[in-house]
């Protein structure tokens, strides 16, 4: 199963609030993404420490109930609850 590969990420460069993680969904392949506290708007959204290279985003993550996951310190553990379990 291919990695998350999780990372912060800038949806609209100049725009400093839209910004949050994406990582690949272990289900499709696709890109997914979560929001972080500045985003304007959306709900959820997820704290994130302002460390782009060891990124930790609270609370955890669940990606479209595929895949359960934490990130702290840039480092991904996948929990037990989670239906797929992608290599970390
Ligand atoms: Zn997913």
């Amino acid at each position: 199963m291919p990695a998350l590969n999780p990372r912060v990420f800038d949806q609209e460069p100049g725009d400093k609030r839209r910004i949050g993680l994406e990582w690949t969904c272990p289900k499709n392949g696709a890109r997914c993404w979560a929001p972080f506290k500045s985003w304007p708007i959306r709900e959820p959204k997820w704290e994130w420490d302002g460390n782009r290279e060891t990124p930790t985003v609270k609370p955890s993550i669940n990606c479209g109930g595929c895949c359960h996951f934490t990130l702290t310190k840039g480092k991904v553990v996948i929990a037990s609850d989670s239906e797929f379990k992608p290599s970390a």
